[in-house]
């Protein structure tokens, strides 16, 4: 069977969103894909498309049957969540938008448990937003803090910052500074590698504040981060001279010890540097589209996540309304998780509570749920849109047909199938 070549095809297996890939594929399967680093190529080759399934308490059902059973169970709930949305198009994301206000549902996504602290640091202080082509043109200092992008989001340093060719940069006028608490992959290719004690992220971010805005400090307090004050002005100096700087942070600062804090002191540091140059902070997220979903929720409910509609317009309230503390609290009594590696980033009594209630999970593999249902895998077999880590959307192409339905197309015919 001959191969069809798709150019310009789309990869969503991290947040990098790549757009230059060449995929060869038959009706079934992609056997390659050119451009895709390692990570990338998984992604695309050993996503299943194959028939659509769907069992009811573990055994097989006709699709129109698990729909309906799925849309009487969160009919019949009184507490209802709706949750993933991480590795879904934003086309299945407004749609589950749109059930979440049909169900007067808990809407939140995987952003309460991974970024989400760092869009309650932007509501808190402000942040300064830009893309990471302007990044790729422009910037002459990238700080990776928290954060190990060569197995996370590996083409990042080469498409977007370090190693990139801009219109006005490339690598010999670039400086590439790497702090983490440990020397990592990304580490060990950086100019400069500063290794901070664990959880005093917040501490030494609050010292570099103060040594941009030449504020005192107590030399003595710095012992704690594991880095001296020497390493610290030398930073400081760094940070101040660019004229164009970004520090991209990743979950080792954003969910350690100080979360929406440390996050916060983040921005404060970046909001600061823009007296000297122009400077962004930007969070690396995981994984494939939880940007979307934030721009999702943002536009239909006018915030990110943790949304509730009980009564009947969308209220807010992160530690309230996000699934794990809802879930540890008992406080739901049936559950859609769409992508159910969103229930892998669950706390443990989360995941029990779970086990207790009737589950849907809408997935690319049938699941351990009351409802399970497999739909096409996106940028694979089914089309959209995802948003790339700086919310920049960028259109799927599919190189498959597959017989299997959409996210969008399940989460629609489950909220057509809801009694009025
Ligand atoms: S860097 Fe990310 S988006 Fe790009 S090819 Fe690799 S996995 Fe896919």
């Amino acid at each position: 069977m001959p191969l069809a070549v798709t150019k310009f095809a789309t990869c969503a297996g991290c947040a990098c969103v790549c757009d230059d890939l060449e995929l060869r594929a038959n009706d079934e399967r992609i056997f390659e894909a050119k451009n895709a680093c390692e990570l990338g190529r998984s992604w695309f080759l050993e996503r299943p498309v194959s028939k659509v399934e769907a069992t009811i308490n573990g055994k097989p059902a006709s699709l129109g049957d698990a729909i309906d059973r799925a849309a009487m169970i969160l009919y019949e709930a009184d507490s209802p969540l709706v949750f993933g949305l991480g590795e879904t198009t934003a086309e299945a994301q407004r749609e589950a938008v749109a059930l979440a206000e049909r169900l007067d549902a808990t809407l939140d996504t995987e952003t309460s448990l991974t970024h989400g602290t760092m869009e309650l640091a932007a509501q808190l202080g402000g942040k300064v937003t830009g893309t990471l082509g302007e990044i790729r043109n422009r910037a002459d200092l990238a700080v990776y803090w928290g954060a190990n992008p060569v197995k996370t989001h590996p083409r990042h340093l080469e498409r977007y910052s370090v190693h990139s060719t801009g219109k006005f940069r490339s690598r010999s006028d670039r400086t590439f500074v790497v702090v983490d608490v440990r020397e990592s992959e990304t580490a060990k290719e950086a100019d400069v590698f500063l290794r901070i004690r664990p959880e005093t992220d917040f501490e030494a971010l609050t010292a570099l504040r103060c040594l941009v805005r030449g504020q005192r400090i107590v030399r003595e307090n710095l012992a704690e981060t594991g880095l001296s004050f020497d390493q610290l002005r030398d930073l400081a100096e760094r940070l101040k001279r660019a004229r164009y700087g970004v520090i991209f942070v990743g979950m080792g600062l954003l969910q350690t010890r100080g979360k929406h804090m440390n996050a916060s002191a983040a921005t404060s540091l970046g909001i600061a540097l823009n007296a000297t140059g122009r400077f962004l902070v930007m969070p690396l997220r995981t994984p494939g589209n939880i940007g979307g979903a934030d721009a999702m929720l943002d536009y239909a409910t006018g915030y990110p996540f943790g949304v509730n509609f009980s009564r009947r317009y969308p209220r807010y309230n992160p530690g309230e309304f996000t699934a794990a503390d809802l879930l540890e609290r008992q406080d739901v009594d049936a559950a859609l998780i769409v992508g159910a590696n969103a229930m892998k980033r669950l706390p443990d009594a989360a995941r029990t509570q779970l086990d207790r209630i009737p589950t849907i999970v809408i997935d690319r593999e049938i699941a351990n749920a009351t409802v399970s249902i497999t739909t096409a895998p996106a940028g694979i077999s089914a089309s959209g849109t995802v948003y790339r880590n700086d919310k920049i959307p960028i259109g799927l192409r599919p190189p498959i047909r597959s017989s299997r339905p959409s996210d969008e197309f399940v989460l629609r015919r489950i909220r057509d199938a809801i009694p009025d």
